[in-house]
């Protein structure tokens, strides 16, 4: 199908965007790159009276390090991250999540921004930015404003982003040298969206004990979660199968699961066992490789 008419906006600016948005009303949306709104329209499951499009605003397109976070524009593409052999040293788990996204054609045009506003509590961003607690900037008709990552997110294809906002940036903390971060996908073919996914950051102490971990699950919730109870479980434990094991067992019991065509809750609630286990196992690993 053909999408239905609508208005065409290519502003050159972040601020000119809003504007644009702000004069073509509430039914206008930002066009990014296109991988999920683009079959929407097509579909007419969405009909926009405009599109703001906001490929040739370039002053969202960068990402950079600064000592304590990557910087990610919002219109960074998946596969500039993915490419970057800085974001391969510094960030390894990023890398490691972004190239489950899709396939290299999706990756070439989806964007950061795009995904994140999408909230799709599958992809990959979502559940990096709630591990990491990523900062995100927001521009809209009224000043900027920044949001937490739990605060951004709003539950199933859902945020609190306000009409007429615009996602420009997002900061994710890096991780110490000394953690071992790890992200672990299942899904039935590659460049599938995840069945489930989890990613894991673990801190130890001289002793081997771990003194921090954080873990965050797509497929344990409908939308993406903090696994706080198998976090609870890990702290003050020695490093190793035991831990993460209960580790596991806790993530599991706190799991609510949605079933779908991939399988029932029973199934999904095992799969949260299993990725949970397989997160830590290579978080733990690179721990000792990075000592
Ligand atoms: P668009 O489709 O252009 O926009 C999405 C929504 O966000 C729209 O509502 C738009 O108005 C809004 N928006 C975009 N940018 C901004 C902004 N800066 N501020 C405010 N609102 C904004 N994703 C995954 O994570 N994992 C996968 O495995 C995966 N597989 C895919 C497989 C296929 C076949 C396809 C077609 C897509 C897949 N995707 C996957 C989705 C892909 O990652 C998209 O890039 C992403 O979801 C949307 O990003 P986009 O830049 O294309 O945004």
């Amino acid at each position: 199908m053909k999408p239905a008419a609508f208005a065409y906006e290519a502003p050159g600016t972040a601020a000119e965007a809003v504007d644009l948005l702000a004069r073509h009303g509430e039914d206008a949306k930002f066009l990014a790159g296109g991988q999920s709104l683009l079959p929407l329209l097509g579909l007419r499951l969405a009909a926009p009276t405009a599109l703001i499009d906001l490929n040739g605003v370039t002053e969202l397109a960068h990402h950079r390090h600064t000592p304590d976070e990557l910087v990610v524009g919002a219109l960074c593409r998946h596969r500039d991250i993915e490419l970057d052999p800085r974001v391969a040293a510094r960030s390894p788990m990023i890398a490691e999540a972004v190239r489950h996204i899709g396939h290299v054609a999706i990756r070439n045009r989806g964007t950061v921004g795009g995904s994140l506003v999408h909230a799709d509590p599958s992809a990959e961003w979502t559940v990096l930015a709630m591990l990491l607690d990523a900062t995100f900037v927001i521009l809209g008709p009224s000043g900027a404003r920044t949001l937490g990552a739990a605060e951004f997110f709003d539950g199933f294809l859902a945020t609190t982003l306000e009409p007429g906002e615009l996602l420009t940036e997002v900061r994710f903390p890096l991780a110490s040298p000394t953690t071992g971060t790890a992200f672990v996908e299942l899904a039935r073919r590659h460049g599938d969206f995840a069945i489930a996914s989890a990613a894991a950051a673990l801190e130890t102490d001289g002793d081997g004990r771990i003194t921090s971990a954080r873990l965050a699950a797509s497929g344990a919730a409908p939308a993406v979660v903090r696994l706080t109870a198998a976090e609870e479980a890990l702290r003050g434990r020695p490093v190793g199968e035991a831990a993460f094991a209960e580790a596991a067992d806790a993530a599991v019991e706190a799991a609510e699961p949605t079933p779908d065509l991939h399988g029932d809750a029973e199934y999904r609630r095992r799969l949260v066992g299993v990725i949970v286990r397989r997160a830590l196992t290579r978080a733990a690993e690179r721990i000792e490789d990075n000592s």
